[in-house]
């Protein structure tokens, strides 16, 4: 059976053109850029010019931009940075979301034990929260506001430009987790003033492992990892060079495809909605149209989740139930709880999130799939029976 892939904000599959792009670092290109001789300024070169590429795919500096080992780092750098600086200042006030990917969330719940002080701002159904609330949060005390550029379980987008220029104007650190953001939808660091911005290669065709920071020029970067000279003296360690070009090919690429992968799968994903949305006692995750192209979700009232991926999975359906960090756990998801879903719907979620490996053929296999899949579940499921007989409401 082949295999039908549809858990992109998971993480992607390498294109091969950047796979290719790698290659000559393995043993042509192998010098450590911090070497003063030939083979290791070769290596720089290459460096300095994938940083390059990147800087301008977000309309930054080459300077700006700080190499890292992916989304987590990023996120924990700039929670770590801009602490130390409010700290420094007698700042200790945070504001983020209630809906963060767990590496803000958890660095948060750290900074929450060493004395800071965190308001997790609520978000409405659609998982947007209220510019107001974000107003009447900030104190003379916050020393950052971070919160998401577009969300990994409903693909809900924020307010970025206008949460950017309350920031600006309250000089107030703006960091944004951009991971699900970056060479998917237009990204642009000036005209959105973000001092601080997360992004991860694996989540756009790029590699595992490698990421990076941009930081606004000026803006105060503390050294996070201590070592050598790397990375402007802010991040110790020989650079993954080969990692740091496969990224830059990937971001590059994904920049130039963007508008024509986003016409080929929005309307891919808005089919799954359409037609999954006859299933009775269903609900559509987010907002329809703040929403980033791949991302679908959807409740279906009386399953479990992690049935509903498993017997997907032996119809060679990869699905979703949340983020890839909960799937372990048996919690319902922060973010679907945060939209308002009670319990035991958020349990019976899917998540499907498509690429430009999407195929028209693999979409309509899934709607044949899913209802008859969500219809045996519910048949042997005691809630469902309860539901049925009345003996529980529906909620959907
Ligand atoms: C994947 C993801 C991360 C983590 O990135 P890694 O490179 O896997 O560490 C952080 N934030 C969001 C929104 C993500 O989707």
């Amino acid at each position: 059976m082949k295999t039908i892939y549809l858990d992109n904000a998971g993480t992607t599959k390498m294109s091969k053109s950047v796979i290719n792009s790698m290659l000559p670092y393995f043993d042509e290109i192998y010098g450590n850029p911090s070497s003063l001789h030939s083979v290791g300024q070769i290596s720089k070169e290459h460096l300095e010019n994938a940083r390059e590429i990147i800087a301008k795919c977000i309309n930054a500096d080459k300077n700006e931009i700080y190499f890292t080992s992916g989304g987590s780092e990023s996120d924990n750098w700039a929670i770590e940075t801009a602490c130390k600086f409010g700290k420094l200042k007698g700042k200790n006030h945070i504001i983020t979301t209630n809906i963060e990917h767990h590496a803000i969330l958890h660095s948060l719940l750290e900074k929450q034990k060493q004395g800071f002080d965190v308001t997790f701002l609520p978000v409405n159904e659609n998982g947007i929260i209220k510019i107001d609330d974000l107003k009447k949060a900030i104190t003379n005390k916050t020393c950052l506001v971070t919160i998401m550029f577009a969300n990994n379980e409903i693909g809900s987008l924020q307010p970025i430009e206008e949460i950017g220029k309350i920031c600006s104007e309250n000089n107030i650190l703006f960091h944004t987790d951009a991971v699900q953001a970056v060479g998917h939808i237009q990204v642009d660091v000036k005209n959105m003033k973000i001092d601080m911005l997360s992004s991860s290669a694996h989540k756009y065709h790029g590699p595992k492992g490698v990421g990076f920071m941009f930081a606004k020029k000026g803006t105060p970067l503390f050294n996070f990892m201590h070592g050598g000279a790397q990375e402007g003296n802010k991040r110790g360690g020989t650079e993954n060079l080969a990692s740091i070009v496969g990224m830059s090919t990937a971001l590059q690429e994904a920049v130039a495809e963007m508008n024509e992968i986003s016409q080929k799968i929005k309307p891919m994903r808005d089919k799954l909605f359409s037609e999954l949305s006859k299933i009775e006692h269903s609900k559509i995750n987010g907002d329809l149209n703040k929403r980033l192209p791949n991302n679908f979700n959807m409740s279906f009232e009386g399953i479990e989740g992690e049935s509903l991926l498993l017997l997907l999975n032996d119809d060679g359906i990869c699905a979703s139930s949340g983020s890839a960090c909960t799937s372990g756990s048996l919690d319902p998801s922060h973010v679907l709880l945060a939209i308002g879903l009670p319990h035991e719907v958020a349990h019976g979620s899917l998540r499907l999130t498509l690429s430009k490996y999407t195929t028209e053929e693999e979409i309509n296999y899934v709607i044949k799939i899913v209802p008859k899949v969500v219809e045996y579940l519910r048949k042997i499921s005691p809630v469902w029976d309860e539901l049925q007989k009345g003996k529980r409401k529906f909620v959907l």
